[in-house]
């Protein structure tokens, strides 16, 4: 199979020889057909499999086969979840249209929105956005949707998850009724389904991998460890394998904070990025984690999301999610594009629950290991959730006076299980929906 016999323009056959892509990966090799026989599609396709050019590539051989409009209404809207998503996806598209007549811009928060509102002034074929920062700009007349013939929902269950559904049907009302409709999602809970249903017509499904499941080359190991020993097991990781690119996981954006900074003193050089970091810093962290300047980007859930970076060898789970679909998402970031990868996941007794979990989506069994020197003590049981989230409050309250986290983790036996896991789930969902 190759990109020619997809039906694609001369033009943007010198674009994708450019990149370096010789052969069609397979959700490009299903969807690009559809999206030119102008289909609404439903695409089950996480980040890694290609899926940006499968969406961008047919996008911009529509456009292009048509005379441009006068002044340039907008005619493909493509919306993502993250700014670092949105910026990534834009990228693409520059790519992408280096040899037609088609013009872009991206917008999304947390940057100056002035230069964005006189990009938009000029007029743009393709708008990549953010949908907070869409309807913002929207609201001040800097932008109109009237023209849109061309929706793209990007990773619409992480979207979901961050609470942008009103927001999205916000958008969708400011759009013409008939346009053609591409939603890409990792994971196909409930509410996406209800999403597509309500967004797509006639959709033709198409689907990169099944559904839920790790792309096949990652190679995925669980090292079981006593909490408090977490980062001395992951500078060893680090330093005896002389890792170069690591991009670590934890739950909290505090978290990510404390770990850089301990990585930092140790002297392996560390970015955090997560919601509290202006635009810049994380535009920053990620930029000098692609140029081997920072060994480990330290990242939570939501700000990681979308993250390309080619190759990416080691994705290290410092904490579990509780939410066993961000454990694919996550792992999603190494074995990228055909490559193989390690994902490599420090787990302590307290998050024994959350292996389970993941282990039921994939319908496998994680192969469990310990290391030599840091051994979990067999006879540890973890307190009862409640006690151990207040006991962490105190923690951090205690932490923040210089308490060294060796302390943290006193041995109680427990009787635990108190809690329903239908409330764990439950609870946990709707934590990590808050905006990270
Ligand atoms: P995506 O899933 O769109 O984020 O793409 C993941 C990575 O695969 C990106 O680094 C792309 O540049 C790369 N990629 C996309 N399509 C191809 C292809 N046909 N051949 C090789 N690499 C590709």
């Amino acid at each position: 199979m190759s990109f020619k016999s997809l039906g694609l323009s001369d033009a943007l056959l010198r674009a994708i020889s450019k990149k370096g892509y010789t052969t069609p990966s397979p959700i490009q090799a299903k969807a690009i057909p559809l999206v030119l026989e102008r289909k609404d599609v439903l695409a089950s396709a996480q980040t890694g499999t290609g899926k940006t050019a499968g969406f961008t590539l047919p996008i911009l051989q529509l456009l292009s086969q048509e005379p441009p409009l006068r002044r340039r209404p907008i005619r493909a809207l493509i919306l993502t979840p993250t700014r670092e998503l949105a910026a990534q996806v834009y990228a693409n598209v520059q790519e992408y249209s280096t040899f037609l007549d088609i013009r872009s811009t991206v917008i999304f928060g947390g940057v100056n929105a002035k230069p964005q509102i006189r990009t938009l002034r000029n007029g743009v074929d393709i708008l990549v956005a953010t949908p907070g920062r869409l309807l913002d700009l929207h609201s001040q007349n800097a932008l109109s949707l009237a023209k849109v013939e061309m929706l793209v929902l990007d990773e619409a269950d992480r979207m979901l998850d961050m609470g942008f559904l009103r927001d999205i049907k916000r958008v969708i009302d400011l759009m013409p009724k008939r346009r053609q409709n591409l939603l890409f999602s990792a994971t196909f809970s409930k509410d996406i389904k209800k999403l597509a249903n309500s967004i797509l017509h006639n959709p033709v499904s198409v689907e990169a991998t099944p559904e839920n499941t790790t792309a096949e080359k990652v190679n995925q190991i669980v090292y079981k460890v006593n909490k408090p020993e977490k980062t001395n097991v992951l500078i060893k990781l680090i330093s005896d394998g002389n890792w170069s690119q690591v991009l670590v996981f934890t739950r909290t954006k505090h978290g990510a904070n404390r770990l850089t900074k301990k990585l930092i003193s140790n002297h392996i050089s560390a970015a955090a990025i997560h919601g509290n970091k202006t635009q810049n810093a994380r535009t920053k962290a990620l930029s000098g984690f692609k140029k081997g300047d920072i060994r480990i980007l330290v990242a939570t859930d939501i700000a990681a999301r979308g993250l390309d970076i080619p190759l990416l060898p080691f994705v290290i789970n410092y904490e579990l999610p509780n939410v066993p679909e961000d454990y694919v998402h996550r792992i999603g970031r190494t074995g990228r594009a055909g490559a193989s990868g390690d994902a490599i996941s420090l787990v302590s007794a307290e998050e024994y629950e959350y292996v389970r979990g993941i282990e039921k989506l994939l319908g496998e069994k994680l192969i469990t290991e310990e290391i030599e020197g840091f051994e979990a003590d067999p006879n540890y049981t973890p307190p009862p959730k409640q006690e151990r989230s207040q006991r962490s409050r105190n923690q951090t309250k205690s932490s923040s006076k210089g308490t060294s986290s060796r302390n943290q983790n006193s041995r109680k036996p427990s009787n635990s299980g108190s809690t329903s896991s239908n409330n764990k789930r439950k609870n946990s969902r709707s934590r990590n929906r808050k905006r990270d």
